[in-house]
């Protein structure tokens, strides 16, 4: 699934980039009008995500000379413009989805996998071990017990499994599931982490989520030792 971001601000490029890759999406970044129309000349592309206010031409000239080509992917615009006139004049250029600075990275990947869903029912289904997120129907099982998370229980731990084996740090997680600019209380991860557990891991014999010292939490379904040694 190839996504090309076109968004001149670079730490929220960056910051979508990273969130969509680690995702599981493959992610082009495009810092102005010209080069997102190169790009979008040039390859294929699931989804556009398009802001609005760019250095050489505005979002929504972009949006229509993408939409004068034959196969032109859905597009989400995202904008510091969030009053109702600006949010309408983007649907009638033919934008898809329309999303408001600042925002929560959760919520652009559930808009991003919500329009690229349109296009093919792939069902998303994550299992690790005995343990199953279903990210469509937002339900998880372990062992055929179902179990209830709260909404940001779940985000968590959808970001852990789909980087099952990979250590994440807090900050990764906070970014990942709070608003983009939660700076300094990375020790809500460890109180939501510990909610978690309590409903995936404490009754049952094999543990899933690790503690990686030094690093934050990761979620393997073996049973090999995970923490590493911190070197003296
Ligand atoms: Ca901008």
């Amino acid at each position: 699934m190839r996504i090309l971001v076109v968004e001149d601000e670079q730490r929220i490029a960056d910051f979508v980039q990273r969130g969509l890759e680690s995702a599981g999406y493959t992610v082009d970044v495009a810092e102005d009008g010209t080069k997102a129309l190169e790009r979008i000349h040039d390859s294929d592309y699931e989804l556009m995500v398009l802001d609005l206010m760019l250095p050489d031409m505005d979002g929504l000239t972009v949006l229509e000379k993408t939409r004068a080509r034959q196969a032109s992917p859905p597009v989400l615009i995202l904008s510091a413009r969030g009053g109702v006139d600006d949010r309408v004049k983007g649907l009638e250029h033919g934008a898809d989805d329309y999303l408001v600075k600042p925002f929560a990275f959760v919520e652009l990947l559930a808009r991003v996998r919500a329009l690229l869903r349109r296009g093919q029912a792939t069902p998303e289904k994550l299992v690790v071990g005995d343990l199953t997120l279903d990210c469509i129907r937002r339900k998880v099982t372990r062992g055929g017990d179902v179990i209830d998370l709260a909404p940001k229980e779940f985000s968590i731990l959808e970001y852990l499994m789909r980087n099952r084996g990979r250590a994440l740090s807090r900050t990764m997680i906070v970014e990942h599931v709070w608003e983009m600019e939660y700076d300094g209380l990375t020790n809500i991860v460890d109180v939501y982490i510990r909610h978690l557990r309590s409903k995936i891991d404490d009754r049952y014999p094999v543990k899933l989520i690790h503690t990686v010292r030094g690093i934050g939490y990761m979620l393997e379904g073996s049973e090999r030792p995970v923490e590493q040694p911190i070197p003296a």
